[in-house]
């Protein structure tokens, strides 16, 4: 059972995501006002979420993963959005996001945030990723947003340990909820029932 004082536990086994390919509602945490972090395994192209998250690269060039996977889905023009801010801002530092449409994708938004590079954990990363999810749920929350849509950033080809990441993902998108926004639905959009698995852990289940 969720073990945080300040929210009730929701077990949603088996329950179709809104007839989404996401695959489950596996773990629903709730905090105080009825605001929900879903753990969810399956493709982040195919979710409906007011702002979907991309683990990005700071040069904002695409690339492989779910990088890759987005830009597929999105099309072009996602692209073509990127070219202009990178004309106007160069890289995007590890740690921070910029904000495109979200071309053919379900959402409004797209917000490309760069993870950290894994390096041991002893430079900067732990604050890189976890400015990451404070960065995205702030611009979230400016755009007066509902839901939002993270992958587990930085656990691909950047390497971050999956269970680090998942511990530091988990504590700023609750300590985000905890405060007054419009943000109300926090999904983790996770590939694979290990990765799945360890974020449950992070959820306290
Ligand atoms: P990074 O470079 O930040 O490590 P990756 O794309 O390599 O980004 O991986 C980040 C995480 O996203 C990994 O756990 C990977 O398994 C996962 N992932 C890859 N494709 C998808 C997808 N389509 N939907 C959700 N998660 C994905």
């Amino acid at each position: 059972m969720c073990n945080n004082a300040h929210g009730t536990h929701n077990r949603g086994w088996g329950r179709p995501t809104r007839g989404e390919a996401v695959k489950f509602i596996v773990t629903k945490w709730k905090s105080i006002g009825g605001k929900a972090i879903l753990l969810e395994e399956g493709d982040i192209t195919l979710v409906e979420a007011d702002a979907i998250v991309n683990a990005a690269n700071s040069r904002l060039s695409g690339g492989a993963g779910v990088d890759g996977a987005i830009h597929r889905a999105a099309g072009s023009s996602v692209m073509t959005e990127l070219d202009g801010i990178r004309s106007r801002m160069g890289k995007c530092a590890p740690g921070e996001a910029v904000v495109t449409k979200a071309g053919r994708l379900k959402a409004q938004y797209i917000f490309h945030t760069v993870g950290p590079v894994y390096r041991g954990g002893e430079e900067g990363e732990p604050d890189e990723l976890a400015s990451c999810y404070r960065e995205c749920l702030q611009l979230a929350a400016e755009r007066d947003l509902k839901t939002i849509a993270f992958p587990a950033i930085s656990t691909g080809v950047y390497g971050y340990p999956m269970d680090q990441a998942a511990a530091i993902a988990v504590r700023e998108i609750r300590g985000f909820l905890d405060q007054p926004s419009s943000v109300e639905e926090v999904r983790v959009v996770l590939f694979g029932e290990e990765s799945l698995r360890t974020f449950k852990q992070a959820l306290g289940e």
